[in-house]
């Protein structure tokens, strides 16, 4: 099964894309992770494009998306997660794939907020915490390596509720583009209720 996970920002996509992947045995390909891991020349034209803040074009994106699925892991399908995100990138990939569900994880946009902005960032390894849910063992440190950890500068109220309007409005018409072959979840329900979900959606 070829499937496409759809999400706002802490919507939850990433995890359920890891765990979903493990239950169908089947890869699943993270665009952000792919462009993070590739080496040799490509990394360089890559890296050319983010020193000069330009995002990588689509046709370079695409070309290595190709690539991936020529894999043999790919042959009982993936989870493509973080592309495509507008309409005329979706209309690219029918050219090298079909895709056959798009599961789009729907959340409160309010609770989004919220969670967006209690989420605390370890600048060193990475960690992600928030101070509600999911607190660090001493305040403000980092449990896994000791840093101290910090709040992105970009997870203001505006900046996040400008982000969720962006997504909305490019992903509509992708929403709409698979129409008929897209199944909703509420991404507000737990990590394992949601997983249930979507795999009852799923039929699998
Ligand atoms: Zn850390």
């Amino acid at each position: 099964m070829r499937l496409l996970f759809m999400g706002p920002q802490a919507s939850g996509k990433g995890t359920q894309a890891k765990i979903i992947s493990k239950k169908l045995e089947i890869p699943h390909i993270s665009t952000g992770d792919l462009l993070r891991n590739v080496e040799g020349e490509l990394k360089e034209e890559i890296d050319s494009y983010m020193n000069q803040g330009m995002l990588y074009p689509d046709e370079g994106m695409i070309r290595i998306l190709k690539e991936r699925f020529k894999e043999d892991d790919t042959d009982n399908g993936f989870i493509l997660d973080g592309f495509p995100r507008n309409l005329k990138q979706a209309e690219m990939l029918d050219e090298i794939t079909e895709i056959d569900k798009v599961v789009e994880i729907h959340v409160d946009e309010e609770r989004t907020i919220q969670r967006i902005l209690n989420r605390l960032n370890c600048p060193n390894c990475g960690a992600l915490f928030n101070a509600v849910k999911h607190k660090p063992k001493v305040e403000n440190i980092c449990d896994d390596c000791g840093s101290g950890l910090i709040k992105r500068k970009d997870d203001t109220e505006e900046a996040i509720r400008k982000r969720l309007e962006i997504y909305e409005r490019d992903t509509k018409p992708v929403l709409e583009h698979y129409k008929g072959r897209v199944v909703r979840v509420d991404g507000g329900i737990g990590i394992k209720n949601v997983t249930e979900a979507i795999l009852e959606k799923l039929k699998v």
